[in-house]
């Protein structure tokens, strides 16, 4: 199959918190504004590149501007008690390490492991911990290449920022092909491998390709999708278009393709104007050129797409561009979720006012949807009966797969931003799940 015409290359330049004042138009930011990225970023990872700074954030409208809040630092992303501790300490003049030591101190109250990611799912194998993956539902196990553990940029909400800033020592990266293997083989329940990060289009093609190689080779007839989670179409699209290994990473799409497997992008984006440069737009086609598919994800947050006219918008532009609305997501409790929460029943609006105004092709989306301790979770919606409001919930995925497409009933609560902020309705003592989910 012939690729569509390599387009013009764009070289990049990468910034992070030690080298951001390099950004041209950093230098349209107040000197308030540019010490908060100081503050902030020594607790919070901050980095961007020249795709980003140039192409998606309109710095006139900067700082509401939604791809500036989803990359750069600000002062309201910590509290106001912990920004002011970082900022007494580096008015103090405070060493290197007397920052890293507040920083750090900062983080550990910052819920750096949400639903119990480090310790309930890590998959044995002959008694080994293999520390590189995670199941926790039945069908699909997740993979986390060591070489993927980056990004091109972060996003402010991210719930895996522990890992960009040492906390987690890449606990989740292992090399070891062979055991993944030998672990998919004996676990022939799993039907999908997804491989995470970070982002694993970090990877340059050399590497991924030693990874998909060793998977088609061992022809495990039991894997049928191969799935890659990333963010690459939104932050860096000449992954696929220019960059060395651009058109080799394509070709190994094609060959998972033809080997008879499904290989679905799980794309990231989480605002219209990710989809709208010609880059992001090349970038598309090549990839569903090799055979791929691509479904698209994102979690809705204050100051960036709390907003039914944006994700309606988002949705259809994905579908015109051949991609498949897939899940909404609820922001995870980390990080600066202070910032960018809404409330479940905010999130059910949105969705709600979203999807009445889209077509059935754009429905293939499902949510809000919290990815919590006992499984994916969707806010159905809220009801009424008996003249007292009810929400009402149901798993999407199970950590007991029993529990997939069971409805469950709260407490309306209009506050709640998270499943432990929920009441059983009906006077119940505890949910349906939660007995069980203590065995785990
Ligand atoms: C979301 C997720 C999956 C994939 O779930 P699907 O509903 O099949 O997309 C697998 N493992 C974990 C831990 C997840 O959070
Ligand atoms: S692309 Fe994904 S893993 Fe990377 S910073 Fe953003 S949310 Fe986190």
């Amino acid at each position: 199959m012939q690729l569509s015409k390599k387009a013009e290359g764009f070289s990049y330049q990468s910034f992070a918190q030690h080298n951001f004042r390099m950004i041209p138009q950093v230098s349209n930011l107040s000197d308030e504004q540019i010490r908060d990225i100081e503050i902030v970023s020594q607790v919070l990872p901050f980095k961007s590149n020249n795709y980003v700074v140039d192409q998606l954030i309109n710095w006139n409208k900067v700082p509401d501007d939604p791809i500036y809040t989803l990359t750069f630092p600000r002062k309201e992303m910590l509290t106001d008690e912990h920004y002011q501790l970082m900022r007494k300490t580096m008015d103090a003049g405070a060493s290197k390490d007397e920052i890293k030591k507040v920083a750090h101190a900062i983080r550990l109250q910052l819920n750096p492991h949400p639903a119990g990611q480090l310790e309930h799912n890590v998959p044995m194998i002959d008694d080994h911990k293999l520390a590189g993956m995670q199941h926790k539902y039945r069908e699909t196990v997740l993979f986390f290449p060591s070489q993927g553990q980056t990004c091109h940029a972060y996003c402010s909400f991210c719930f895996r920022w522990p890992q960009f800033v040492g906390m987690d020592e890449w606990k989740f990266a292992m090399r070891e092909t062979e055991l993944l293997i030998k672990y998919l083989q004996e676990h022939t329940e799993v039907t999908d491998l997804l491989f995470t990060g970070g982002d694993p289009m970090i990877m340059k093609n050399k590497i991924f390709s030693t990874y998909i190689d060793a998977l088609l080779e061992a022809d495990i007839p039991n894997l049928q999708t191969i799935r890659i989670g990333t963010k690459v179409l939104g932050y860096w699209p000449y992954k696929f278009i220019s960059d060395d290994d651009a058109d080799d990473t394509l070709r190994t799409f094609e060959k998972i393709v033809k080997s008879g497997k499904n290989l679905a992008i799980m794309a990231h984006f989480n605002h219209p104007v990710e989809l709208s440069t010609e880059a992001v737009k090349t970038a598309i086609k090549r990839v569903l050129q090799t055979g791929a598919q691509i479904r698209t994800q994102s979690p809705v947050m204050r100051n960036i797409n709390a907003d039914p006219d944006i994700w309606a918008a988002m949705w259809r532009q994905q579908v015109n561009l051949n991609c498949i609305p897939y899940y909404m997501f609820v922001a995870r409790d980390t990080g600066a979720q202070h910032y960018f929460k809404v409330p479940l029943v905010e999130a059910w609006d949105i969705f709600r006012k979203a999807y009445q105004q889209v077509s059935g092709v754009c429905r293939t989306v499902r949510g809000p949807s919290m990815s919590a301790m006992p499984g994916k979770i969707q806010v159905l919606g809220i009801g009424e009966t008996g003249g007292k409001k009810i929400m009402t919930l149901r798993f999407l995925q199970g950590r007991n797969p029993d529990w997939a497409a069971r409805p469950f009933f709260a407490e309306y609560d209009d506050q709640a931003v998270w499943l432990t902020d929920l009441k059983p309705a009906f006077g119940d003592k505890q949910f349906f799940f939660e007995e069980e989910l203590n065995l785990y």
